[in-house]
């Protein structure tokens, strides 16, 4: 591979009530000027106001907007509307706020901090955004957060089924890597430590499963860890590829058909890791210990958890492959409606 610039975050703070230290955070990082908040409608009252009157310290006229949906759309109309002269954006929030303040920033030339209200996916670190505009679903490059700052106080509060998606996410790496391994053997470029860094991740919340499921301080901190470092090894490598594969194929597949069909109950994570079941079958890995696993931690592992029918379940499956230009197991054991049927009985995810 060409050399290689790696862009990683220089302050990464994990704690108990630490929203009001985002000013600290510039402090340190020397970063003045005017700061932008972002946040949710729901976070805002959580933990938006916290962080904005923490950065009153730095600008006393510090703003916030919310972000309403993770689009293409929604980016354009905040970049209208945010003043030319902001210095930082600091995302307070879930994916959405996450992913569109770090392509904000981007765009701005300027910092981004994020901070994370809820443990749902592994972005938070990575230079990738995931944004759906309608079925039209874009991963495009963005801004790596200079500093996150994860409360474990705020992160373990959040609706469980944020919690346990976030987990699956991660536990959906194993298949990811294995699926880049394939790649490799064609001549793709892949990096030892990111894919290590990135099973790692795995490993560690399928061991603390339990602990996650309990919401126990440890397990929460462990999640939070595991999904940061699963976002470094993006970062490692410039590509989402330690983490995304055939599994996150499915996850975009699936995404297109629920918007046509017009139903969205079932969460990335949750997707990720139902098609983590599947697809570890296929690749011939060890899908019971994924599936055991997600069942202890409370995320999905059949059609019915995702509240969807079999029939888009398997479509999904069929889809994965078309959804983006990536060598994965599905080149190598191309499906069929009568296997990928056999695989959704084989492993439980249908009845
Ligand atoms: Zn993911």
């Amino acid at each position: 591979m060409d050399p290689h610039s790696i862009e990683l975050p220089r302050n990464i703070l994990i704690g108990k009530g630490i929203l009001d230290k985002v000013s600290n955070v510039c402090e340190e990082l020397k970063i003045s000027g005017k700061p932008l908040v972002l946040t949710g409608e729901h976070t805002k009252g959580v933990a938006g106001e916290r962080v904005r009157k923490s950065l009153l310290d730095v600008d006393p006229d510090t703003q916030m907007e919310i972000v309403k949906e993770a689009s293409k759309k929604e980016v354009e109309r905040l970049d209208e509307r945010i003043p030319m002269d902001i210095d930082l954006i600091v995302s307070v929030g879930g994916g959405k706020v996450i992913d569109v303040g770090k392509l904000l920033a981007y765009q701005a030339k300027i910092p981004f901090i994020s901070v994370p209200t809820a443990p749902s996916h592994d972005g938070v670190a990575s230079e990738r955004v995931s944004l759906k505009d309608g079925e039209v679903f874009h991963s495009l490059k963005a801004r790596v957060p200079i500093a996150i700052i994860a409360d474990i106080e705020i992160l373990r509060n959040a609706p469980y089924k944020l919690i346990a998606s976030g987990g699956a996410d991660v536990i959906s790496n194993c298949t990811a890597v294995n699926d880049w391994k394939l790649a490799k053997e064609k001549g793709e470029y892949y990096s030892e430590y990111a894919a290590a860094l990135s099973l790692l991740s795995s490993e560690i919340v399928l061991n603390s499963a339990e602990m996650i499921r309990k919401k126990e301080e440890r397990g929460i901190r462990n999640l939070v860890e595991a999904l940061i470092s699963s976002s470094i090894s993006m970062s490692l490598v410039q590509s989402s590829r330690p983490a995304s594969g055939s599994e996150h194929m499915f996850s975009h597949a699936l995404d297109q058909l629920k918007f046509q069909a017009g139903v969205n109950k079932s969460l990335h994570g949750e997707q990720c890791g139902v098609g983590s079941i599947l697809f570890a079958y296929i690749q011939g890995q060890d899908w019971e210990k994924i599936r055991n696993g997600l069942k202890t931690l409370g995320a999905p592992t059949t059609a019915g958890e995702l509240d969807i029918d079999k029939d888009m379940l398997v479509e999904s499956m069929l889809k994965a492959k078309d959804v983006r230009e990536r060598y994965t197991v599905l080149n190598e054991k191309p499906l069929d409606k009568e296997k990928a049927l056999d695989i959704c009985r084989a492993t439980g995810v249908i009845e």
